[in-house]
């Protein structure tokens, strides 16, 4: 109760200094989606992230720094999943690893043995309050535009484990809900997988094919980055993931 009190006297306090102005830089170079979003958002946005900003351990990892352009554009993707969801900014993440490019991860095969090296990974996101991106990945992704976004991609897992179950089926508000969630999910999982192996062009990336979890993670991507067409292609995914993020984004990007 009390924690709550100082936490929300601290977010007012900073809500209620001016927001930086090179922090609008940042926003209007590298994150398309802003200026499409109406002023009422904009203001949500730019509020909810800079409380991510502030409330988040930010460590920079293989000798980079981690800068105030790095947080804010990585801040305004991954608060953009949740600007109409009325829940806080990810409260059970606590830290952002950022490595300057791909790295080397390590994993152990027993508690408590040396880890060794698993492979090359651009990212990652953990259950237990961690996230791992590689900066170099998230600016090429804004960069090339080709439908794939680093930042919306993990954060979308940590919304898939909000339940605590990595199973691509976040929390939801019904037994009717999930119920539709699954079936439609598993039908375009389906479908993907006979295009994938009729060799058809898919709209989704195909390394949805990995498991549910990945396939809720790249249809988000595609969502926001391809509302338009997904709405065409797919309309069952787009209604429930319009449904589920409370944003109509072929409308709206
Ligand atoms: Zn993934």
């Amino acid at each position: 109760m009390l924690y709550t009190w100082f936490k929300r006297r601290r977010r007012r306090r900073l809500l209620n200094e001016a927001f930086p102005d090179e922090w609008m830089l940042y926003l209007d170079k590298a994150v398309r989606f802003y200026p499409q979003l109406t002023p009422e958002d904009q203001r949500r946005l730019r509020d909810d992230l800079r409380v991510f900003i502030a409330e988040k351990h930010w460590v920079g990892c293989n000798g980079l720094e981690v800068n105030d352009e790095m947080r804010v554009v990585i801040a305004a993707y991954a608060c953009l999943l949740i600007l109409r969801k009325s829940i806080d900014v990810y409260s059970r993440l606590d830290t952002i690893l950022v490595y300057p490019d791909s790295y080397l991860a390590l994993e152990s095969a027993f508690p408590r043995s040396e880890p060794v090296p698993i492979g090359w990974r651009h990212g990652e996101s953990w259950s237990h309050g961690s996230i791992v991106l590689s900066w170099n990945t998230t600016v090429d992704n804004i960069r090339d535009d080709e439908g794939e976004n680093l930042v919306l991609h993990e954060f979308a897992h940590q919304l898939d484990m909000s339940d605590r179950f990595a199973d691509g089926v976040p929390r939801l508000g019904s037994r009717q809900q999930y119920h539709t969630w699954k079936e439609i999910m598993a039908a375009e999982y389906e479908q993907l997988y006979d295009d994938a192996r009729s060799g058809r062009p898919t709209l989704l990336d195909q390394y949805g094919l990995s498991d549910e979890a990945e396939f809720f993670a790249v249809a988000t991507e595609c969502f926001f980055l391809r509302g338009e067409e997904m709405e065409e292609r797919h309309p069952r995914l787009y209604e429930i993931l319009t449904e589920f993020y409370e944003l109509d984004t072929a409308k709206m990007f």
